[in-house]
């Protein structure tokens, strides 16, 4: 591994500055389970890597019944599985940071990290758009905001300019009667990106026959995370039933633009989103009339 120098600052205005000053070749530095490994590789050469992990802001969970869900960019999967309470509430986003790695990689690996990579494997990215989640960004030019569903932009691109760092990503209170999920297909259980990966967010009427708003999001079968909207909205008014879920599916599958590469072929991404989308949608409809049920 080249040599590069290490900070660690303590807030947000420290790290922007020490990122901005670096043309260019300057990373924040989370878990460091993609970065060290790029590095590493030489897939990625720097001259200095910025420590975010003892920033508060980028350290802290805030879960509010009004004002949603707060995780601070640095917060690893490990920390969001045992919070006590998340599950219950936002459990499409515990689906994914649970099965993220091995237990090993989730005491390191953080949310924001798997946002920031933008593999269109980020297992929690899915979950993220269907809850409609939003991402706060601390640069040179101030604070911006940017919808999860536009942060990725190119397989391991991001909206993140230079002198940028996450700083936490915001998730709506759930809405009664809503329900969410995300399910993935990979050869081994553990230790193993997704071949194709699925997340569903549904909200059902008061009397729970008809879902009156619906997302569906793709991992690892296009060149970024994908919102299928036409899927979500095909889904809208109609019974929560299995045909409802088919028809979904198949415009899961037209949406889907997968590879053929070491894990999968093109031809077996395209089955797989159609059996995820269904799963998922199956799980999110479950628990969204399960939140009422006392
Ligand atoms: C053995 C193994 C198994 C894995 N399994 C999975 C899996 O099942 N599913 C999956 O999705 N991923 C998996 N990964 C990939 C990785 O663990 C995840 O993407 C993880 O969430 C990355 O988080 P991190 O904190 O380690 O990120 P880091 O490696 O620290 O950073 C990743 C990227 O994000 C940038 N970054 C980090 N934080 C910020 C910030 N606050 N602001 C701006 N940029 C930032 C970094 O500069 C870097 O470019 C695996 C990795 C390994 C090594």
């Amino acid at each position: 591994m080249r040599p590069f120098a290490y900070r660690a600052p303590t807030s947000v205005g420290e790290a922007v500055a020490l990122l901005a000053d670096c043309d260019g070749r300057a990373r924040p530095l989370a878990g460091g389970t993609d970065l060290l490994v790029q590095l590493r590789h030489n897939q990625l050469e720097v001259d200095l890597v910025v420590d975010v992990k003892r920033i508060p802001e980028l350290s802290t969970i805030s879960l509010d019944s009004v004002k949603g869900l707060i995780v601070g960019a640095a917060v690893t999967c490990a920390r969001l599985c045992e919070h006590p309470g998340l599950r219950e509430v936002y459990p499409g986003l515990v689906d994914a940071v649970s099965i993220i790695g091995g237990t090993a990689i989730q005491e390191r690996a953080t949310v924001g990290g798997n946002l920031c990579n933008a593999a269109p494997s980020g297992d929690s990215i899915p979950p993220m758009i269907v809850l409609g989640a939003t991402c706060t960004i601390a640069g040179p030019q101030g604070i911006r905001t940017v919808p999860a569903e536009a942060f990725c932009t190119a397989p391991g691109v991001s909206v993140l300019g230079k002198g940028e760092v996450l700083i936490s990503i915001h998730f709506p209170a759930p809405t009664p009667s809503s329900g969410a999920s995300y399910v993935r297909f990979t050869p081994r259980r553990e230790m193993d990106l997704a071949v194709a990966g699925a997340g569903a967010w549904v909200a059902l009427s008061a009397d729970r026959s008809r879902i009156v708003d619906a997302h569906i999001a793709l991992s690892a079968v296009a060149p970024t995370p994908l919102l299928v909207g036409a899927a979500g909205d095909a889904l809208v008014d109609r019974a929560p039933t299995e045909e409802a879920f088919s028809q979904a599916a198949s415009l899961a599958q037209q949406a889907a633009r997968p590879i053929s590469d070491v894990r999968g072929t093109e031809a077996q991404r395209r089955h797989l989103v159609g059996v995820l989308v269904q799963r998922a949608l199956r799980v999110a409809v479950s628990r969204a009339k399960g939140r009422n049920e006392g």
